[in-house]
């Protein structure tokens, strides 16, 4: 097959990819031609790799890679990278057709159709093949990565025998010839098992070494000329476990475990609520993307994050980036707020890897890594460059937290968690200004911008707004006396608090100039204004970004912006974004619709719903651009809807797009869940039956109401039907 074909089927098994949260398969087939791309994921199996084959999973990898540096010392930060291990692909079939094995390889595809039902999330298969002997045969599958429980995965695999009499045989294994891209193994097989109904596999991988189980329980029917397996596989931690979890799934039956699922997937749809009414294309990648979303959050453990691909594929190697605390977080907290809490706990967990961070480069608190996996170490490959100077993360984590607690009114969880991340941020910071005798203001110097254009600035707008914020906020906080035990905890004093204070006034913040426009960084409006060439290895000389920086600062800092000085930003950086990050055509969409240029912004939410499905990187077989669809979410609830969470209630400011019938969209205040519906000419909002309280709204201008649960309301052009 053509190294095309090869390219597509990796596309493809990213697009067609399924998972729950802790277990993650590609949608490749189950035959396993040689051109598949099996990809099987489990979270949190970080473990270190050689790098020179794990190099090329970062889309920039060959920005500044230079040679191994190899020195005792410095043996591990140069010579391994860490990812997660691509296991034995567990849904593979041995098909027989006359006694003889059929392989994709040499049958003729006669037609293949592979449809994800979003619906239910789950992927079905129809393959009409036309073996060497030329008989036909058609196998239709289905499978599910099971959200109802998530150490299960559900696969029916049925073979007919169109117009001839030939036996059909199939039957299961595990493909344990797989690696990770680019040719490494990163397990080691143990101990394989099996009896003819039940396939067992023990597994060692990491360092320290660590272990996992699979089995595979099946059951085979026939009829005349079909036979039909449903396999049940199981991952877990021991062989006894997984066994006995895949006993009792065989026992309960593929119908009883694909209800169980589908309620699940149900639930969270509803839970979801969100809908856009524009053409089908947008709204088929939309969808995709919101289920991405879901099946990306691991929602038993926490001491996992959200992979910057969930668990489709290889790509930046399932690290953590700010894409989940600053983009995604919006999104699982206002439509599932208790497993948002998750995400902090993790990042909470691993402060003291932060703390680390700091102290290595000569700071103080906590600076938070570029992109951590389990252990919060600092992961990102140190050739970048990154890891010193993308330092707004630490205020991108800090912001998440406020939120949480704004959102959920959980303020229990600042003395128990939230507060020492407030502070030991606040601290890093602290130490990272540098005095300006001349100007007389504190500086952030020798930053990456978020731009990534621009790895090198001094006093970048986003960074130096969000470290003022993290500073004046961590200030604040350290004055209630509620939270003394955490101060105490951390050693931190009364005049360490009045220093954030004090610094955070006289922290240099690139402001709005007489035309409204926000120098990106210090020097940004004398570079070349010929953007001509730039790309990701040319482009420091010139005013171009890859995904809007300044712009990203429009949804925090909202009620600091204007309408004009947002119009007046967009209009200046919109054409200097090359939109090299799958960041930025929905952050143009924010950002628009954010500035009231609500047309533009459906534009680039249109465009941004497609970058997987048209493969708008060229890079989606290294997994889907999950950040970006949260990013498109957050322009449909917060642009689109004008929803504003701040001060004590909620207010809705709608502007649907003249080309969409409709939009909808939930979100969780207070544990109190509404779905708003708009239109061009209503509004309406519905209180769940089920919340705990009331909802203080405001719509359009119009006074407060407390929704009580179960009530809705409509309203038109700002007055209530
Ligand atoms: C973007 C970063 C982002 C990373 C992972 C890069 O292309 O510039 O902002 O964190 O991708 O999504």
């Amino acid at each position: 097959m053509e190294t095309s074909s090869r390219e597509l089927e990796g596309r493809l098994a990213t697009i067609f990819a399924l998972a729950n949260g802790r277990i993650g398969i590609r949608g490749t087939h189950e035959e396993m031609p040689t051109w598949a791309s099996p990809g099987f994921y489990v979270a949190g199996t970080y473990s270190p790799g050689p790098r020179e084959k794990l190099v090329e999973l970062h889309p920039e990898y060959h920005i500044l890679a230079h040679p191994l540096r190899a020195g005792p010392d410095r043996r591990n930060r140069y010579n391994e990278l860490v990812t997660m291990p691509n296991f034995p692909y567990p849904l593979c079939v041995r098909l027989s057709v006359g006694g003889r094995t059929i392989s994709l390889d040499e049958a003729a595809i006669l037609s293949c159709e592979r449809v994800l039902r979003m619906d239910q999330a789950r992927l079905c298969r129809r393959l009409v093949l036309r073996d060497r002997e030329g008989r036909r045969t058609v196998v239709d599958s289905e499978r599910f990565a099971d959200w109802a429980d998530t150490r299960l995965l559900v696969w029916r695999y049925e073979a007919a025998a169109d117009g001839h009499d030939a036996d059909i045989s199939v039957l299961p294994f595990f493909e344990c010839n797989v690696s990770n891209a680019f040719g490494c193994r990163m397990f080691e097989v143990e101990r394989r098992q099996s009896d003819g109904r039940l396939n067992v596999l023990c597994l060692r991988y990491g360092r320290p070494r660590r272990t996992m189980a699979m089995a595979q329980a099946w059951t085979v029917t026939r009829s005349r000329r079909r036979i039909r397996m449903d396999v049940f596989v199981a991952v877990c931690d021991t062989a006894d476990e997984a066994v006995a979890v895949a006993g009792r799934a065989l026992e309960a039956g593929y119908d009883s475990r694909l209800r169980s699922h589908c309620l699940v997937v149900e639930q969270a749809a509803r839970r979801v609520g969100s809908e856009v009414g524009c053409g089908f294309l947008a709204r088929q990648g939309f969808r995709f993307g919101i289920q991405h979303l879901e099946m990306a959050l691991c929602r038993d453990r926490t001491d996992v994050s959200v992979p910057i691909k969930g668990l489709t594929g290889e790509g930046y190697r399932f690290m953590v980036f700010w894409d989940t605390d600053f983009h995604m977080f919006p999104y699982y907290l206002l439509t599932n707020p208790r497993q948002a809490r998750n995400l902090l706990l993790y990042r909470h967990g691993i402060l003291d890897a932060a703390r680390r961070n700091a102290g290595k480069s000569g700071y103080r608190g906590a600076q938070v890594p570029w992109e951590t996996g389990l252990t919060g170490d600092e992961e990102t490959a140190p050739w970048l460059n990154l890891p010193e100077r993308e330092i707004h993360i630490s205020a991108d984590v800090a912001m998440a937290v406020k939120r949480y607690v704004d959102w959920t009114g959980d303020t229990a969880f600042l003395l128990s968690h939230g507060a020492e991340i407030a502070f030991e941020t606040a601290r890093f910071y602290a130490s990272r200004v540098e005095w300006n005798p001349r100007l007389r203001e504190w500086e952030i110097r020798g930053v990456g911008c978020p731009d990534q254009y621009h790895t090198w600035a001094d006093n970048n707008a986003f960074i130096n707004r969000m470290a003022r914020w993290n500073l004046e906020w961590a200030a604040r906080l350290a004055r209630m006396p509620a939270l003394r035990p955490v101060l105490l905890r951390i050693g931190m004093t009364a005049s360490e608090a009045r220093r954030f204070a004090s610094i955070a006034k006289a922290l240099r913040t690139p402001s709005p100039g007489r035309d409204g426009v926000i120098e990106e960084f210090d020097g940004f409006f004398r570079l070349s204004p010929d953007i001509r060439g730039v790309s990701e290895f040319y482009c420091a000389h010139a005013q171009a970004v890859k995904q809007p920086d300044v712009l990203a600062l429009y949804l925090p800092f909202r009620r600091e912006l204007s309408r004009r000085t947002m119009q007046a930003n967009f209009r200046f950086y919109e054409p200097r974004t090359l939109h090299g990050s799958s960041l930025s055509l929905p952050g143009m969409a924010l950002a628009a619709a954010l500035a009231g240029l609500v047309d533009r912004a459906a534009d680039y939410f249109e465009r941004g719903t497609r970058t997987d499905l048209d493969d708008l990187a060229g890079n989606t077989r290294l997994g889907v651009h999950l950040a970006g669809y949260a990013v498109l979410w957050s322009a449909l609830v917060f642009g689109f809807g004008g929803l504003d969470l701040a001060g004590g209630g909620v207010r809705l400011a709608p502007a649907l797009p003249q080309t969409w019938s409709h939009a909808s969209f939930s979100f969780n205040w207070r544990h109190n869940r509404a779905l708003v519906r708009l239109a061009h000419d209503e509004i309406e909002i519905a209180a769940d039956d089920s919340n705990p309280g009331s909802i203080p709204v405001s719509i359009g201008g119009a006074g407060r109401v407390a929704l009580a649960p179960g009530e809705s309301r409509r309203y038109a052009l700002g007055r209530k039907v």
